[in-house]
């Protein structure tokens, strides 16, 4: 039995190419997540943040057949956006659903979270909410981890929201003056929907907002720079490339051009600054960001990002002792085949970059781990591009 946990596009990718590699595996599958269907984050968040179209172009994706979307879309390359076919959100969402019919994967969801993780035998025994079973391999795919919650940020409340709890559907009534904090594109995102329901927005960065088009260069997904990637042997400096390549948050040129007449007009303020302490004065937020400067809000939204930090998580605490990783800067050493050294466990996501690369958790990255991973599973190659 292989346990899968998570329902998410990158655990949707392993599986689609393990039945690739042999279709008779799918007898052999079990998926966990407390959804109960496929890619249910996923969605929520294109939904809840009115995503127009993906970051990626339209051969990464979940399929092993890098043009199987293209093929899917035949009649509506209207919904195609440049500069590199990147896939609207609906298409990719009807693309996906499409993918999960053709291989019947909807039925091999269980609806429950994963509690632990446990050394048996040659496999691992599985945890769940009243439940436990015996895996040959586990593969987990667990998404970006936990919020970043600021330490000056008090405990979230309806006004003061990490970005994944904001829901721009909901953002109805009188507009009023909204402060986020953050530069990536999540942070772009949110700015534009509140702008064009007619709240203020005050957007404060550490440090400019950088604009990009993908998280990391085009550059990353190809031998361009992975060759060199690869031939680095000393684990530091690969975890540096990583950094680098990815940087910090950025926007996009396109989000940019959208924000551009809400910043002249004055409904859009841009500040460099750090938040030193927030608090609530007369039912405003008010930002202290030292020197005297204050920010007052009737919402604060955080765009912090999430962190998935494996020593802490409680699914794999129990390994440590026994089953030690090396770490770099959170990072941790898997073997070639994305696998937990001495477990039968593979992981995706971040957690697989010093293996694939700085694109570890977008779709590009996601193919490479899923290739090895299937590889390692069934001795059959399934190539990523
Ligand atoms: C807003 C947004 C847009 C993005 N756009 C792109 C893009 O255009 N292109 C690109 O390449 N990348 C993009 N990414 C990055 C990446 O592809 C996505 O984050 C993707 O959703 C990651 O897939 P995943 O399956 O690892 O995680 P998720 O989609 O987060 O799914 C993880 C699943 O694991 C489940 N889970 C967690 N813990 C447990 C447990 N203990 N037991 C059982 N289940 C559990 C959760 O319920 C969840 O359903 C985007 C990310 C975000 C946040």
């Amino acid at each position: 039995m292989i346990a899968f946990i998570g329902s998410g596009p990158h655990n949707l990718t392993v599986l689609a190419f393990l039945l690739k590699a042999d279709p008779t595996l799918r007898s052999q599958v079990v998926v966990f997540d407390p959804s109960g269907v496929w890619l249910d984050r996923w969605n929520h968040q294109m939904e809840s943040q009115e995503i127009v179209h993906l970051r990626s172009s339209s051969v990464h994706h979940p399929d092993p057949d890098p043009l199987s979307l293209r093929r899917f879309a035949k009649g509506r390359f209207a919904e195609f956006y440049p500069p590199y076919y990147l896939p609207g959100t609906a298409l990719f969402r009807q693309f996906c659903e499409d993918l999960v019919h053709r291989n019947e994967l909807a039925s091999l969801i269980r609806p429950h979270r994963i509690t632990r993780l446990e050394p048996s035998g040659a496999g691992l025994r599985v945890h769940f909410d009243g439940g436990s079973l015996q895996a040959d391999a586990v593969v987990a795919a667990l998404g970006g981890g936990d919020r970043v919650w600021p330490e000056w940020a008090p405990e979230a409340n309806e006004t003061l929201l990490h970005s994944e709890q904001v829901d721009l559907r909901e953002l109805q009534g009188e507009p009023g003056r909204l402060l986020i904090v953050g530069g990536g594109l999540t942070a772009g995102h949110l700015a534009w929907g509140a702008l064009k329901r007619r709240w203020s927005v005050d957007l404060l960065t550490r440090s400019p907002v950088k604009y990009k088009l993908f998280d990391a260069a085009p550059g990353w997904i190809g031998p361009k720079f992975m060759t060199g990637f690869h031939q680095e042997t000393d684990w530091k400096r690969r975890r540096q490339m990583i950094a680098k390549a990815r940087g910090g948050g950025a926007m996009t040129q396109e989000i940019k051009e959208a924000l551009t007449p809400f910043r002249r007009s004055g409904q859009l303020t841009l500040h460099v600054q750090k938040i030193r302490s927030l608090s609530k004065k007369n039912l405003l937020w008010e930002a202290d960001c030292g020197w005297g400067k204050t920010l007052q809000a009737d919402r604060v939204w955080l765009c912090t990002g999430n962190r998935l930090d494996l020593r802490s998580h409680p699914l794999f605490s129990g390994f440590w002792a026994d089953y030690p990783l090396p770490m770099y800067d959170g990072l941790p050493v898997l073997e070639p085949e994305c696998r937990w050294s001495g477990l039968p466990l593979y992981l995706m996501g971040s957690s697989a970059a010093l293996r694939v690369g700085p694109t570890a958790r977008n779709f590009p990255g996601a193919r490479q781990a899923a290739s090895r991973i299937v590889q390692a599973l069934t001795g059959v190659l399934v190539p990523p591009n």
